[in-house]
């Protein structure tokens, strides 16, 4: 199947992975218009479209979306964007879509959120994970691992030394998004024994630096790395070669 980045930052988050027949949407936080073209206007393929939560950059467009797509989301999502057609997930409540085995797991941000860990003949597993400051999950068997690096500690004192960001905004962040550490501990505390993809998500645009992440990344890992940027696309499958 092929993975392919709409947006992943906080301007609007939108993934597409699919074959000819099946896909799966990560998020509603892009205009419908782009997803359907993405999808080539072959919406009916779509087995699924996961929201993690209600944040305006992941879930504002869900009403268009959920007219379009089958849409699995929070009960605090739906009620938060006055969802009518979405279907309601639970952590550790594991449920299918199609050929999408799909187990939503609890991420800590400063709203309700999850992530999803997705499986399929054809992709192996998959873990989705954005928005959230840590992730307390140990995942076995990961073939693809799609996690939020939102920012680093060095890159966001430069920011707030420059007067980019403003100084309060440290505090916030340690609360609701990734920093570049706790990235490294979040995959290396996963199975990286078959793992063929990792993928940085939703980069700050004024407290991250790319060069850094890659190679921290790449330094505390061992793995290489790609970082979410619109219109990257690539293959996955369960298989490395
Ligand atoms: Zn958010």
């Amino acid at each position: 199947m092929k993975l392919t980045v709409i947006g992943s930052s906080s301007s609007g988050n939108c993934y597409v992975i699919q074959s000819d027949t099946e896909a799966i949407i990560l998020e509603a936080g892009i205009g419908l218009d782009k997803a359907k073209k993405v999808l080539g206007f072959n919406v009916s393929k779509v087995n699924a479209c996961l929201i993690t939560h209600a944040h305006g950059d992941h879930a504002g467009k869900a009403a268009d979306y959920e007219k379009t797509f089958p849409t699995y989301t929070l009960e605090h999502v739906i009620e938060a964007k006055g969802l009518k057609r979405s279907t309601a997930v639970y952590p550790m409540k594991k449920f299918t879509a199609g050929r999408f085995t799909i187990l939503p797991f609890r991420a800590q941000h400063d709203v309700p959120c999850v992530g999803y860990l997705i499986s399929h003949p054809d992709i192996g597993k998959l873990m989705f994970l954005t928005d959230s400051f840590l992730c307390e999950y140990s995942f076995k068997g990961v073939n693809h691992i799609l996690v939020e690096c939102n920012y680093s500690d060095k890159a966001l004192q430069e920011a707030i030394d420059a007067g980019k960001t403003h100084a309060a905004m440290r505090t916030r962040l340690m609360t609701t998004h990734m920093e570049l550490r706790t990235c490294c501990k979040v995959i290396n505390n996963q199975d990286l024994s078959d793992v063929h993809n990792i993928v940085l998500l939703h980069l700050s645009m004024h407290n991250s630096d790319r060069t850094e992440m890659l190679t921290t990344v790449k330094q505390l890992t061992g793995q290489s790395v790609t970082i979410a940027t619109p219109g990257l696309e690539f293959e996955i499958s369960n298989n490395p070669f």
